[in-house]
């Protein structure tokens, strides 16, 4: 084996100006920036197959398409924009292409607390089911004595799992490397961001689950509905002509 490995055309687009050595061929910086990153933590070039920066190229471009037209109707200051004609949402985290989430990507929504997860739902009830912050007392005012010990917050977020391919974990950054004393107004403020912006969640969460099930009724209803009409038509009181249009009308074809 040389000593050095012979630099071969990039296995993506042919160029000759190859940046990095891939697990099975050699990549320029063109398609680098083309598959909006597809390292993930700690990964070295040499790790990724070719196939995977193909799928990412294809997810982050199909994630610009939605990009472009995501218009945002509501939003909780730079934290959490949503678009409710579309049912999409995004996090802007100062980032230059945030990933479009639908409201039907939500699996769960973490407040996370120096570390600590102190809110936890997996669904719309379980989020407004649980008192805010009501954990959070428990483990931020550890009691010595009689006297209560105010715990400083140094890291405050909120983590989305998603089912989304692009970003399986979304994060809002409420406070990062901070010092801020719980119970002070500042905290209070934050409080109340996050407040905001689960409330957001759970409005979402609790429209996709509304859609779920009146998909689910949807199809037993229209099934229903042309076992109906097939009978009408078979005792002759409607034309099969009449029949085959409501049958389409019905599957919405
Ligand atoms: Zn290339």
């Amino acid at each position: 084996m040389g000593l050095f490995t012979k630099k071969e055309p990039c296995c993506i687009c042919g160029s000759a100006q190859v940046k990095e050595k891939l697990a099975d061929g050699w990549i320029c910086q063109n398609c680098i920036n083309n598959s909006g990153g597809f390292l993930s933590g700690g990964e070295k070039f040499k790790d990724v197959p070719k196939a995977r920066v193909l799928q990412c190229t294809e997810n982050h471009k199909k994630n610009m398409e939605l990009l472009v037209q995501f218009s945002a109707t509501r939003k909780v200051k730079k934290y959490l924009y949503i678009d409710e004609n579309k049912r999409q949402w995004i996090v802007p985290n100062d980032i230059k292409d945030p990933i479009v989430m639908s409201y039907d990507d939500i699996v769960s929504v973490d407040v996370i607390q120096n570390g600590n997860s102190v809110i936890s739902g997996g669904t719309a009830s379980a989020l407004a089911g649980g008192a805010l912050f009501g954990a959070a007392g428990a483990i931020a005012g550890a009691t010595v004595g009689k006297k209560s010990v105010k715990e400083e917050i140094t890291s405050l977020m909120i983590m989305i799992s998603t089912k989304n391919p692009n970003m399986r974990k979304e994060y809002i950054f409420l406070l990062s490397n901070g010092k801020v004393q719980e119970g002070s107004t500042t905290y209070n403020f934050l409080k109340l961001d996050v407040q905001n912006i689960l409330s957001e969640f759970k409005i979402m969460m609790a429209d996709a689950e509304e859609k779920k099930a009146q998909n689910r009724y949807g199809t037993t209803s229209g099934a229903d509905e042309i076992a109906k009409y097939k009978k009408l038509c078979d005792d002759g009181v409607i034309t099969k002509e009449e029949f085959e249009a409501k049958k389409k009308q019905l599957l919405g074809i």
